[in-house]
């Protein structure tokens, strides 16, 4: 069943809290306050805390619906900030005498406001920006305006691409270009020549090491990006012929994301700072060594290199890609080069939230049985209550094949006409109750066996989100990615529930059966029953990077509401940013419809209903303005 056994002592805020674990992956940005409501806390747990019910109330009443996605400036800055100090602490205590350099990759999450964001805030601390296409390097020229952050130009680049830089370059900016492919040097050679600017070079390589985990494909050997040392060699070899090895500046490599494993960080650090020190002993000034992304983010909250978290903080971080570097390097005696490194999912993940309401909850309820079969009962759903009287704690896995197969036997009765739809609804009420009783008694046992386990998914309640998960979680759906979910109200009480969650597409795929867990992930959710007249918010967390812009447009669901948050150190806060979601009619544009003519022919077939005297012209008019109002209406369930 999907109530779980409620133990005597009555439930605390600390339960739900420790249930979902919001401490531990949290990062201090989030808590449970005494009223069982989830609280933003922006400057960390002992500063002002913000509850999520309170702006769900305030985003209703500037007219924007759920689903919203919730965005907190303050917590993109203070991932900046910590970045950039955990960096300059292990430089300091380490000793080490180049500088830390942040970038932010603007694939990770492309809205103007981020990036303005990071640009501003950022400036401070020299923070840039890395590029991968030519509108990502107009976006960034354009909110960038400090001359010591790099701006650094990865991805394929023709001859518009290296202009674009040239130009930035002229302007004053630090652009790089990352050489990824042996034949985009010849492009930058003409190019610079012709405008007369000596570029500044790096070259991507690709390490033998290949780190562990879901997204680390794009590194190692086999990489589809990168040089190969006989590359590389190539690349100094025609520098040199040109008389432009002064312009090699800046070495690159990319593990891959979310690197959970710390040791691989270390061993590409190494790899990296041998490539580097080759490219010097060439003869090129160089002065920068970039890591490329990877810094994890610990979104199940289990601090190990399980693949949806990390085995290290980021100041182990920092402080072993320093050490790392220096202990290469000084072995060769080289100056220590700036360190860049492209953290993107780190700097981005914590500062928005997904906001959805709950609409409706379906329930395996126990069902009705008959206490006597008629004589014509078909002989598998007599052998099915047969197993529902047998079983017993050793018999689970024996009951549940026996039904399995009962129950499809009904099915295929059924489907060549033997068998009647009632007799067939009987075999299925039975089938669900010898469920039902298994996913009971299995709780009693030490070991589940493994058939069992899927059980506690079909018995599980289901939660209907107000939301897609194409369009606002498309991780979850293509990588199967965890994102720590739950509800952000009613802490104080037991989630006597257990469910799954899906959205609003109707698509098989448009579900959530894993969560995270501590001890790896979980297949249900501990969730509270719905009440009457009261809506029930549930918040998916770390949501900043790669979601925003993956998300697709299936079954038209557009973008959802996004609402930023800035909050004062007194604990006041300024909604600072609103953007309305897509109408109806937006996503019908997006794929070439046109509302007007949509409205168009619309009218002329209400008219003709007129001429033919099946509607009156009220009626026309009333017909109308339903479509219209559809049309301008939010794509997701308006109450
Ligand atoms: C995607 C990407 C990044 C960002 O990686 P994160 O793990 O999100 O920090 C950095 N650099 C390059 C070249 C990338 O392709």
């Amino acid at each position: 069943m999907s109530t779980f056994s409620s133990s005597l002592h009555p439930w605390r805020v600390e339960d739900s809290a420790e249930l979902y674990g919001v401490h531990s992956w949290g990062a201090g940005y989030f808590d449970v306050s005494d009223k069982g409501e989830v609280v933003i806390c922006p400057y960390g747990p002992k500063g002002p805390k913000v509850p999520i019910p309170e702006l769900i109330d305030g985003i209703k009443e500037r007219g924007y619906n759920m689903p919203c996605l919730l965005r907190c400036e303050n917590i993109l800055d203070s991932q900046i900030a910590s970045l950039h100090e955990s960096f300059n602490k292990a430089i300091k205590s380490l000793g080490y005498k180049g500088s830390y350099r942040g970038v932010f990759p603007i694939k990770v999450n492309q809205q103007q406001q981020v990036i303005e964001e990071i640009a501003d805030f950022g400036s401070r601390y020299h923070h840039g920006l890395e590029v991968g296409s030519k509108g990502e390097l107009i976006a960034a020229v354009a909110h960038m305006s400090d001359r010591e952050a790099c701006v650094i130009c990865n991805g394929y680049k023709d001859g518009e691409f290296i202009d674009l830089g040239l130009q930035a370059q002229r302007l004053g900016l630090n652009v790089f270009f990352v050489i990824e492919m042996p034949g985009e040097l010849e492009t930058i050679i003409q190019r610079s020549k012709v405008l007369d600017i000596r570029p500044k070079l790096g070259v991507r390589c690709k390490l033998s090491m290949r780190a562990s985990g879901h997204w680390a494909e794009s590194g190692g050997e086999r990489s589809v990006f990168g040089l190969s040392p006989a590359e590389v060699v190539d690349i100094i070899d025609r520098l040199k012929a040109v008389d432009m090895l002064d312009c090699l500046r800046l070495l690159h490599y990319h593990l891959g994301s979310q690197i959970s494993n710390i040791r691989d960080i270390r061993l590409g650090a190494m790899e990296g700072a041998r490539f580097y020190a080759g490219l010097v002993e060439e003869g090129a000034p160089m002065g920068y060594l970039d890591l490329g992304g990877g810094l994890a983010v610990d979104y199940d909250g289990s601090h190990t290199n399980y693949f949806s978290s990390r085995n290290y903080t980021m100041d182990e971080y920092s402080a072993d890609i320093v050490e790392a570097i220096m202990a290469t390097l000084d072995e060769d005696g080289i100056k220590h080069p700036h360190i860049v490194t492209e953290s993107g999912r780190a700097t981005v993940a914590y500062y928005s939230l997904l906001l959805f309401n709950v609409l409706d909850v379906s329930r395996l309820e126990p069902m009705q049985l008959p206490e006597k079969l008629d004589d014509d009962t078909p002989q598998p759903v007599v052998n099915l209550r047969e197993v529902l009287a047998s079983i017993t704690p050793r018999s689970l896995q024996e009951c549940y094949n026996d039904a399995v197969y009962y129950r499809d036997e009904m099915r295929q009765l059924f489907a060549t006409g033997a068998v009647n739809l009632r007799q067939r609804c009987l075999s299925e009420r039975f089938f669900w109750t010898i469920l039902m009783r298994i996913a009971e008694e299995k709780e009693h046992l030490k070991t589940i066996p493994r058939d069992l386990h899927d059980i506690d998914v079909n018995t599980a309640d289901i939660y209907y989100g107000n939301f897609s998960i194409f369009q606002s979680l498309p991780d979850s759906w293509a990588i199967d990615q965890l994102f720590p979910i739950m509800p952000v109200h009613r802490l104080q009480e037991r989630p006597e529930r257990r469910g799954i969650i899906s959205d609003i597409t109707c698509d098989s795929d448009g579900q959530i059966n894993h969560f995270i867990d501590q001890l790896g992930n979980k297949r249900t959710l501990e969730l509270h029953p719905l009440k009457d007249g009261e809506e029930y918010y549930l918040g998916v967390f770390l949501v900043g990077a790669y979601q925003e812009t993956l998300g697709d447009l299936h079954n038209l669901m557009g973008d959802n509401n996004v609402v930023s948050i800035r909050v004062e150190e007194d604990g006041s806060y300024e909604f600072v940013r609103e953007q309305e979601g897509d109408t109806v009619a937006d996503v019908l544009s997006y794929v070439e419809y046109e509302p007007r003519r949509i409205m168009e022919s619309l009218r002329s077939m209400a008219e003709r209903a007129v001429r033919e005297g099946r509607i009156t012209p009220s009626q026309r008019f009333a017909f109308l303005q339903v479509f219209e109002d559809g049309l301008r209406g939010y794509t997701y369930f308006e109450r």
